[in-house]
């Protein structure tokens, strides 16, 4: 494929830098010594960011016209990315909601839930969470326990998620349940939305060791949501996860601008160490964190080729997540190495402090590196799946149900 813009291309990336040259001084002020620091402050200033952001038709470019999107290409959203990346302002607050759970609404959503819940997502009046992972269901996702049973006129939802991002602050969740247990386990589930003030669901904080608290356990207890509350038909929850979780593996896949990083500026801090830089075993270090980071920008154009032509990207998206994670840890390993303890405190010159231990945890979210590797040796490289005990059998035959039912 060909790298450059094509005139049309260079014409709407010049359109989005002069909007953002236009407003960026109206954007929240995130690091450096005028930084915001209280979690209630960013949030109210990145939400009227997010609004500006949609006006410009900077934000879910990619959703359809009539929903308040602008219609456009994958390759127009990168270019809104990379500029916003270089204009060196925030991006949007819900990229799960915009990126993600909107995305999944418009799919599988009913014209009532479109109508109702995309506009507020996108202009960050109301952000949104997705509530899947619970605590013995992440990878095998499948066997998740949150139980909605069927009353007179709606449901009534019972169970446990976690590690729920930005659910402290997010008016909806969409999340999966179970409301067949008689079926195989990927078959006895349904996506619902949930409100979450709704009575009956409590949002616990849990501390990371970066000091911050970005996700949370969320618990329901007789939670009662209305029939028009299920998205995409009751017991087809499985195949309405996977399109959320397709819009997952892409936006992170896409690397560190999906991530929010910019792995290029820890070059940069290296570079300022005039030892460092000059250190051979350093510079090699850096050279390899540099040209995996240059393969993943390649792969990511080859998927987006795919995305233009309409096809949908394979299991390489998991490859350009695991490269991005494993090369942004491993800078922040090289400044830890060059600054020693330094690198971890939490001061306005470092923003590095928070990367160093923020980024681990990415090797978990979005799909842990073993299970993409697992999915990567199968589909793409043809080697024999993983053993699975569980065909066939209906969930509640499952030894999960039966933990379940003793404790
Ligand atoms: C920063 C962050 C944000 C997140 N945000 C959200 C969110 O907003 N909403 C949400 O629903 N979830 C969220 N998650 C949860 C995320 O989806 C899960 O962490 C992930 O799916 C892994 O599940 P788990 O943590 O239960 O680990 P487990 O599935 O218990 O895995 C534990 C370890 O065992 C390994 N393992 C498991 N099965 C296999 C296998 N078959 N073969 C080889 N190794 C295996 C895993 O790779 C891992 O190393 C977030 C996680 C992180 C880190």
């Amino acid at each position: 494929m060909d790298l450059n813009d094509t005139p049309e291309q260079a014409q709407f990336r010049e359109k989005v830098r002069s909007w953002l040259e236009e407003h960026k001084g109206e954007a929240p002020v995130l690091e450096g010594p005028d930084a915001l620091t209280e979690e209630d402050e960013i949030v109210a200033a990145r939400r009227v960011w997010q609004r500006k952001l949609a006006e410009g038709g900077l934000a879910g470019a990619t959703w359809p016209k009539e929903l308040g999107g602008q219609g456009l290409g994958p390759i127009e959203q990168v270019i809104i990315s990379q500029e916003i990346a270089a204009a060196g302002v925030p991006g949007i607050l819900d990229v799960i909601g915009v990126g993600m759970l909107g995305p999944t609404l418009i799919a599988h959503g009913s014209e009532e839930q479109k109508q109702q819940f995309l506009g507020p997502m996108l202009h960050g009046d109301e952000v949104w969470c997705q509530l899947f992972s619970e605590p013995a269901a992440g990878s095998d996702l499948a066997g998740i326990q949150s139980r909605a049973k069927q009353v007179d006129g709606g449901w009534v939802l019972n169970g446990q998620k976690v590690w729920t991002t930005n659910a402290q602050f997010s008016a909806y969740g969409l999340l999966l349940a179970r409301t067949d247990p008689e079926q195989h386990k990927h078959k006895g589930l349904t996506m619902f939305i949930v409100p979450m003030d709704a009575e009956g669901v409590t949002v616990r904080g849990l501390r990371q060791i970066t000091g911050d608290a970005e996700f949370n356990e969320v618990f329901f207890d007789d939670v009662k949501i209305p029939d028009d509350a299920v998205v995409g038909g009751v017991n087809n929850g499985w195949g309405t996860a996977l399109t959320t979780l397709m819009f997952e593996r892409l936006t992170i896949g896409f690397g560190s601008e999906g991530l929010g990083y910019r792995p290029e500026r820890f070059a940069g801090r290296i570079a300022e160490d005039p030892e460092a830089s000059r250190n051979g075993e350093v510079r090699q270090r850096l050279g390899h964190i540099a040209t995996d980071l240059m393969a993943v920008r390649f792969t990511g154009y080859r998927m987006l080729s795919a995305l233009q032509q309409g096809q949908i990207p394979g299991p390489e998206a998991g490859l350009s997540k695991i490269t991005t994670v494993n090369a942004g840890i491993q800078a922040t390993e090289l400044v830890a190495d060059i600054v020693g303890p330094d690198a971890l405190r939490e001061d306005v010159e470092n923003p590095f402090a928070y990367h160093t231990s923020f980024l681990p945890g990415l090797k978990s979210a979005g799909g842990t590196e073993e299970i993409l590797r697992n999915t990567i040796g199968e589909r793409v490289l043809g080697l024999p799946p993983e053993p699975r005990l569980d065909k066939g059998i209906p969930f509640s035959e499952l030894r999960a149900k039966e933990k379940a039912a003793a404790s």
